[in-house]
């Protein structure tokens, strides 16, 4: 489970990006996130990972508060969330296997032979979720070789492969077509809801948002100015 408790971030040009929000997300909750361009959705997502450091607030994964830790105790405790990417942040000459044990291994190998000496229980780990995926009979091709859909699912896997108890996702399908999209955003709720995931969607696209999510939170100039169902959200718009 995840709380944000009086969240706040005012970037040092004065910019009041997120005020004072506070919202649980418990397991297994797909929450999508949405709100007009400069709202705070990406400042959201960012302080909850530090890679923007908060003004004020807390972030509660399980009983830590990520707000507090330090230096090395962040780049620990960070292992703990997934993260997946507009453009999927893949290391494009590497294949789609080595992308996925990225994820678990906590940094990019540097040379194609590290297959051989990495443990072969990670390795069953990565092939299982590649399959997962639907990606298994592309786990030797390098990731450039792969259509934008198929990119995003490396990235799912890859984000699994750190066995997270929480995934942020940047504006997943922003890169995609509406069909491929709905196909991602049918694979993010099925996981979450196979693992118990919680989930933070930062997505612009509304009527996916209220297709595939349970809850929707709207933000305004860093407020939270709507939290509920997507069909409350049809009723108040
Ligand atoms: P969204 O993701 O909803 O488009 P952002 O979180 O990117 O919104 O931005 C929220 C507000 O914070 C905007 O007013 C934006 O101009 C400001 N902002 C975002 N990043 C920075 C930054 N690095 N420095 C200063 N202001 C920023
Ligand atoms: P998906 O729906 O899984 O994203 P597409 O229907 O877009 O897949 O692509 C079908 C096939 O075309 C895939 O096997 C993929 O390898 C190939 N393909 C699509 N786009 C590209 C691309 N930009 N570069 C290389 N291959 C591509």
């Amino acid at each position: 489970m995840l709380i944000l408790e009086g969240l706040s971030k005012t970037y040092k040009t004065g910019d009041a990006a997120l005020r004072d929000v506070s919202l649980t997300v418990p397991k297994g909750q797909i929450m999508g996130l949405i709100g007009p361009s400069g709202a705070g959705k990406s400042t959201l997502i960012r302080c909850i990972n530090r890679l923007v450091e908060p003004t004020g607030g807390k972030v509660l994964l399980g009983d830590m508060d990520l707000v507090r830790l330090g230096k090395a105790d962040l780049r620990r405790q960070r292992r703990r969330i997934g993260m997946i990417f507009q453009e999927y942040a893949l290391v494009e000459r590497l294949t789609v296997m080595e992308n996925v044990l990225s994820g678990r291994l906590g940094y990019v190998p540097f040379w194609r032979s590290f297959l051989r000496k990495y443990p072969p229980a990670d390795i069953q780990r990565a092939y299982q979720l590649l399959d997962r995926v639907g990606l298994i009979e592309h786990a030797d091709k390098r990731a450039d070789a792969l259509s934008g859909g198929q990119r995003q699912r490396v990235g799912i896997a890859r984000a699994l492969a750190q066995d997270p108890e929480l995934l942020l996702v940047d504006e997943p399908t922003a890169s995609l077509d509406p069909k491929t999209s709905r196909q991602i955003m049918r694979l993010l709720t099925e996981i979450c809801a196979e693992r118990d995931l919680p989930a933070i969607v930062n997505i612009h696209d509304v009527p996916l948002a209220q297709q595939f999510m349970q809850r929707i939170v709207g933000l305004r100039a860093g407020r939270v100015v709507f939290d509920g169902t997507p069909d409350q959200l049809t009723h108040d718009a």
